[in-house]
Order: structure tokens, then C-alpha cells, then sequence
């Protein structure tokens, strides 16, 4: 399987995004959680998100389209250290927003770090979705920063956040095409 991506829009918010049939895979995660690597493994286009990292659009939400009336959807990364509190304040309500009114979204993935586990803002966003019935699925990411005897207990620590876990990583390709399938699989919205 081989989508096609091409970046669409970025938007300021909720009014600002695309009006389209498309089903909507968002994707959420920490600052450095490895999220604009793993959208770039996923669909194949080294420096598609690299979009999303421009000055003006990583405080955005921002659209890429894929086949098979599927997209892609990039919110912008939370608890980034050095972000002062009202722009902290202003992107926590902008995903917030997108998760619970977006009637496009069928599924949201959450990027965290396998070494880290989820931290308060991702337990807090993955309720928000589970709440209005829209399934959250985990991308454990920088697999290949665990020996192969911790490999086996990675998924364990993301029982509070979802039961659905897939261990990846961009950097070597594990998970990747699974990750692939079950976005794929997703015709709900
Ligand atoms: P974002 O801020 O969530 O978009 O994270 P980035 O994709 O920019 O990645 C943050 C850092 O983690 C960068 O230094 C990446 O090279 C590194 N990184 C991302 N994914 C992986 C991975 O799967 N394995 C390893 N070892 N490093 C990764």
C-alpha cells in the first residue's frame, strides 16, 4: 500500500479548515515525540512535514490528503517547553476544539515516546476523543531505542491512554506498515 500525500492547508482553527468528504486520521503528540517523522514514514514523502515545521504553521493544524478519501491531519505539538503559556494555552484549546467538534475525524493517533509513556496532556486528549466515541490508537514511537529484551513490556505502559498499542519507529521501519493498515482500516466518521 502507497498513498499519495500532498499538503493541503494550514489552519488558525476550527473555521479555517478544509470543507470535504475526507475521513480524518489526526495525529497528536509531545513536542520531540518523533510525530513529523513518523508522518513521513507513513506517507513515504521525506519532507512532507516539513510543512508543518515552517514558521506560522506549527502553532496550526495543518492538512495533508491522501488516496482513498483519507487524510492526514497534523495538530500541533503540546507541552513544547519553551512556548509561552497563553500560545501553551491557545493550541491545548485549538486541539481540544478540533477533537471534540471535527465531524470528520474518524481516529486519532497518539504519538508518544515508548521510553517516556504518556504524560497528563496525552491521557487528557486521548479521553477527549474516547468520550465522543472516536477510537484512539497509540504509536509507540523510537522502538529502536529499546534493547529487544524491553521490547516485550513497551506496550504495558499504555494501558490508561488505549488497549489498541502499535510499537513503531521511523527509523528503522518497525510497525510502519501496521500503523499503515490500521489507518487504512478506519471507514467511520
Ligand atoms: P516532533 O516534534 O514530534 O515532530 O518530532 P520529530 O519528528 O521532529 O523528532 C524529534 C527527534 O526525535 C528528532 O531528533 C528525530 O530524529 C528523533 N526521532 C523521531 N523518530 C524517531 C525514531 O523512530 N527513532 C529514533 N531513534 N529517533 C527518532
Amino acid at each position: 500500500m502507497q498513498w499519495q500525500a500532498r499538503f493541503v492547508k494550514s489552519a488558525r482553527g476550527l473555521a479555517d479548515c478544509p470543507r470535504w468528504n475526507a475521513r480524518e486520521i489526526a495525529f497528536a503528540g509531545r513536542s520531540n515525540a518523533g510525530k513529523s517523522s513518523l508522518i513521513n514514514a507513513l506517507t513515504g514523502v521525506p519532507g512532507l512535514a516539513r510543512v508543518s515545521k515552517t514558521p506560522g504553521c506549527t502553532q496550526n493544524i495543518n492538512f495533508f490528503a491522501l488516496n482513498d478519501g483519507l487524510a492526514l491531519v497534523d495538530l500541533p505539538g503540546h507541552g513544547y517547553a519553551r512556548m509561552s503559556q497563553a500560545a501553551a494555552r491557545r493550541i491545548a484549546s485549538m486541539i481540544e476544539e478540533y477533537l471534540v467538534q471535527r465531524e470528520r475525524l474518524a481516529l486519532l493517533v497518539m504519538i508518544v515516546d515508548v521510553r517516556r509513556g504518556p504524560n497528563d496532556d496525552d491521557l487528557a486528549l486521548a479521553r477527549v476523543s474516547a468520550e465522543r466515541g472516536i477510537g484512539v490508537l497509540v504509536a509507540a514511537s523510537k522502538i529502536d531505542k529499546l534493547k529487544r529484551s524491553q521490547k516485550g513490556h513497551a506496550a504495558g505502559r499504555f494501558g490508561a491512554i488505549s488497549t489498541r498499542v502499535i510499537p513503531c519507529s521511523a527509523v528503522d521501519g518497525e510497525g510502519i506498515v501496521a500503523l499503515r493498515r490500521a489507518i487504512a482500516g478506519v471507514t467511520t466518521a
